[in-house]
Order: C-alpha cells, then sequence, then structure tokens
C-alpha cells in the first residue's frame, strides 16, 4: 500500500472509533505512561490535545498538572510549530481544528514530547498526517519521544525519509515499543 492511501485509510479508521473505545484505550495508554521508568522525574512536557479519534490526552495533561510539573502545548504558525505554556484557561480552535492557547508565551526547551502518530513501525518511524511539523520541531533536540497510538496504527514497515525523526518509545493499548 502506498504511504498516501495508508494514511487517509488509518485516519478512517481512527475517526470512526466510538467514544467508549477511545476512552478506554486512552485510560490504559495514560497508565503505561505514568508507569514508564523515569517519567514523571522531567520538568517541562509538551502534549497535543487530542482530536480526530487519536488518543485522548485529557487525562495526562491532568495528572501533570497535580504533579506541578509544566505542559506546554503545540501551536502552529505557517510551517512552524512552536511549544507555548498558556497564560490562562483560555483556548481556542486553529485552522486544523485543534484547541490551542489564545494567550502564551513561547518556550524554548522540553523535556518530554508526547507525539501524536498516524502510523509507526517496530523500529519507531513514525507517520504524521504529511506536514511534518513534528519532524522539524524534534530534529535536533535532545527530549524524550513518546508516541502514543491505537495498536492498530502500528504497522510492520514504513519508509522513513531523510528528515523523519523516529521516536524512543511508542505506547499502544496493547503493547510499548522500545528503541
Ligand atoms: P509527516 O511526518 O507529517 O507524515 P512528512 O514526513 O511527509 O510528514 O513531511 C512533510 C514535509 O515536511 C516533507 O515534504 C518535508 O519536505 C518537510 N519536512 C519535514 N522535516 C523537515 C525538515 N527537518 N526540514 C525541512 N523540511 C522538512
Ligand atoms: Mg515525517
Amino acid at each position: 500500500m502506498d504511504e498516501k492511501t495508508l494514511r487517509k485509510n488509518i485516519i478512517k479508521m481512527r475517526e470512526d472509533l466510538d467514544e467508549a473505545t477511545i476512552r478506554l484505550s486512552s485510560a490504559i495508554i495514560t497508565e503505561s505512561l505514568f508507569s514508564l521508568k523515569g517519567f514523571t522525574e522531567f520538568s517541562t512536557y509538551f502534549v497535543y490535545n487530542s482530536f480526530r479519534g487519536e488518543v485522548d490526552t485529557n487525562e495526562i495533561i491532568n495528572r501533570l498538572k497535580i504533579l506541578g510539573k509544566t505542559v506546554l502545548y503545540p501551536l502552529t504558525k505557517g510551517d512552524t510549530m512552536y511549544a507555548v505554556k498558556p497564560e490562562d484557561n483560555s483556548f481556542e480552535k486553529d485552522k486544523f481544528g485543534v484547541y490551542v492557547p489564545t494567550n502564551y508565551s513561547i518556550f524554548d526547551s522540553v523535556d518530554v514530547v508526547i507525539v501524536p502518530l498516524v502510523a509507526c513501525d517496530k523500529n519507531l518511524n513514525r507517520m504524521g498526517f504529511g506536514k511534518g511539523y513534528y519532524d522539524r520541531f524534534l530534529r535536533n533536540r535532545k527530549c524524550l519521544k513518546i508516541g502514543i497510538c491505537h495498536d492498530f496504527q502500528v504497522v510492520d514497515e514504513l519508509c522513513p525519509k531523510e528528515w523523519d525523526v523516529p521516536l524512543d518509545v511508542v505506547i499502544t493499548e496493547k503493547r510499548i515499543l522500545r528503541r
């Protein structure tokens, strides 16, 4: 299957998931994430706001806040994605339909990135929505890159391009993959 078809098929399968399935998988993945050795020892966490059937990150964000961690969110401007810290509780939808902080400050350094993905393979290569935002963001960054996804998003083999940034860990509701 070519890359475009694979991307389209997985996005469709994910959008067709029912709420209960997403809730259950997200709860399992959140538990696994917080059980990862050393996961809570960092200070700054970059976490996406989930949409379109992605693993729900609300509970991850809540737990990180309870632990007193700094939670940063992705915000895109043109081709660039920034890590931003909200200045209040006001969020609005961006052009993709993702919730982004209305008032924010941009952060340069990030310890842990929770990476959304459309597909990944057993070598932890990643395929995104096809805009390369995370590839550019993660390039030359020293941070722990943790992908979270539904198990059906893990495929046998992707063909990574030279700019693709692989993940360090991938967590699904069924398994944990490591590099
Ligand atoms: P995704 O990772 O979202 O699935 P791709 O890997 O296909 O998307 O990347 C989409 C586009 O982003 C590519 O055409 C590529 O040229 C561009 N891109 C990705 N990373 C970089 C980078 N580090 N520098 C410049 N362009 C990049
Ligand atoms: Mg890529």
